[in-house]
């Protein structure tokens, strides 16, 4: 029995320019050792970042903070 041939719907890919949605990486590699840094800092309380905002990381194994900042959506 042949599987039918269409795509459902859960498998749409976003289109490329829909990034209305800024979020920080939970979790980075550290620069450093190559370790995991969390994210420390808490999504604000609408759940919006914004450009510029800066989110602090700290790696768990040589618990280096890093502090990054939101990249401007504007081209
Ligand atoms: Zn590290």
């Amino acid at each position: 029995m042949p599987l039918p041939d269409e795509t459902p719907f859960e498998d749409r890919r976003h289109p490329g320019s829909d990034t209305s949605r800024l979020e920080p990486e939970p979790q980075i590699v550290c620069v450093d050792c190559g370790g995991r840094c969390f994210l420390l800092t808490h999504p604000p309380e609408d759940g919006r970042w914004e450009p510029g905002d800066v989110v602090a990381y700290r790696c768990e194994d040589c618990l280096d903070r890093w502090d990054l900042v939101l990249p401007d959506d504007e081209p």
